[in-house]
């Protein structure tokens, strides 16, 4: 599937997520519109998995805009904790958005696991990318990047869960990578870091072509 450049909606309200997409959608030539500066609903995401919430995101703002919308379903997994935080990531930041909160409540419940040593603190940063068209049609692509819980956090670059996320090969934490280092990925590249940018590279690769 070829997805032409002219505007698209990037299908989300989360800032973070959407400067890192604009970004990974510059070199494309696209019309980037964010879903809140079209004033567009941010649907309930009663979905059960990060594809079924991207998919439901996705299509939301594809008919709601009449334009193709691209949105990101991601969250932070940790083996430890059976998966949680998960596709409820956001959730336990709390209504203000409190990720410093979010990451002490991971470091409690790790420490209450007896998960102390780094082998015990493995996880994964998870992306589901959908692309939806106006008329229905709909595509997945995921990403995912293992790495390492630290605790204290390291770092104020990135958002959300970054500072305690150490990628596996990486000295440094993604939030004290610049973004260009965690979710740098232009066309050609064959290696992305970041969870979001792999799973751009594959979206990339069915439905934008070789530039
Ligand atoms: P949702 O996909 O909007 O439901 O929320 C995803 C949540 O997962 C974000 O609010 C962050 O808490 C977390 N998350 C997803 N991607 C990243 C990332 O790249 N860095 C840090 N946290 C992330």
């Amino acid at each position: 599937m070829r997805l032409e450049p002219g505007p698209i909606v990037v299908a989300s309200h989360n800032p973070g997520k959407v400067r890192e997409i604009r970004e990974l959608l510059a070199p494309f030539g696209f019309e980037v519109r964010a879903a809140g500066e079209l004033d567009l609903d941010e649907p309930e995401e009663t979905g059960t998995t990060f594809e079924e919430n991207a998919i439901l995101k996705a299509r939301a703002a594809a008919e709601a805009s009449g334009l193709p919308a691209l949105a990101d379903d991601s969250g932070l997994a940790v083996d430890a904790l059976g998966g949680e935080p998960g596709i409820y990531s956001a959730r336990w930041a709390g209504e203000d958005k409190d990720f410093a909160r979010a990451m002490r409540n991971v470091e409690e419940k790790l420490q209450a696991a007896g998960a102390t040593a780094p082998e015990r603190r493995s996880g994964q940063f998870v992306c589901v990318l959908a692309l939806a068209f106006p008329g229905g049609e709909v595509r997945t692509f995921p990403g995912i990047v293992p790495g390492t819980l630290v605790w204290p956090p390291r770092g104020h670059q990135g958002f959300g869960y970054d500072p305690m996320f150490l990628p596996d090969g990486e000295s440094r934490t993604f939030g004290e990578m610049s973004a260009e280092e965690k979710h740098g990925w232009k066309p050609g590249e064959t290696h992305a870091l970041s969870h979001r940018a792999r799973a751009f590279m594959r979206f990339a690769g069915e439905c934008l072509g070789p530039r």
